[in-house]
């Protein structure tokens, strides 16, 4: 029986692939791959630390938090234990520490870190929104460290979900150099779910129904990885 369980198992986790391209379009969530996989999600920024600033005064911080919400529903829906650096509006530095934005920006990005390697997650996800000074750039994109043979292959994942789901961007998965990849001992990627310096896709991510989406692209990247990877490996 148990022998016959686990064959069913294998014989779910080699069609897998197949079936999440199809499921891309129902928004259906699919368990085998994700059943006891620990994941964390990482929203940035929160609390005293805004991030961002959007033209419609919608903030970074809000936007990921909703994003990240959203995704941990969908992963906890396929059986997957989800471990969140937040969930509330909120940072996890010290509030004594005042003013002194700095010293809590690293005091919360080191606590996040520490967070994220105790808790036993075989991957983190950490969401962001990309801002810069011309307002022309879009699309969403993942990065993995440099270095990083199992974060490439995340990333990459990752990508090609933003792509197939979003269909807004063409962008590849890229190195980066941010602190919560370079530090965490876990298997890790960033993604920057968009611009919010480019008008339309601002307003995009202030949308319920297309944080929706970004957090069923991301669902959809972390399925075909374990997908992939069923061993964990
Ligand atoms: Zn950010």
């Amino acid at each position: 029986m148990r022998r016959l369980l686990i064959c069913l198992l294998a014989l779910a986790a080699m069609i897998a692939p197949m079936m999440i391209l199809r499921h891309c379009q129902t928004r259906e969530t699919l368990s085998v791959p994700l059943l006891y996989r620990i994941v964390a999600i990482d929203p940035g920024h929160g609390g005293v630390d805004p991030g961002a600033l959007g033209h419609n005064g919608m903030h970074e911080k809000a936007i990921v938090l909703n994003i990240a919400l959203k995704l941990r529903s969908l992963l906890q829906s396929s059986g997957a234990i989800v471990v969140m650096t937040r969930d509330t509006d909120t940072d996890l530095s010290e509030a004594s520490l005042g003013n002194q934005y700095s010293r809590r920006k690293r005091q919360d990005l080191e606590r996040r870190v520490e967070l994220i390697d105790n808790s036993g997650a075989e991957l983190l996800v950490s969401i962001h929104v990309n801002s810069i000074a011309s307002g022309r750039w879009a699309g969403g994109q993942a990065f993995y460290s440099p270095g990083s043979d199992q974060g490439k292959l995340l990333a990459q994942s990752l990508q090609s979900a933003l792509k197939e789901v979003l269909k807004n961007t063409n962008r590849q998965a890229a190195t980066g150099d941010y602190y919560i990849m370079r530090e965490s001992q876990t298997l890790a990627s960033l993604v920057e779910v968009g611009f919010i310096s480019n008008p339309q896709e601002g307003r995009l991510l202030a949308q319920d129904d297309y944080q929706n989406k970004v957090a069923w692209a991301i669902y959809v990247g972390i399925l075909k990885h374990f997908a992939a990877q069923p061993s964990g490996s």
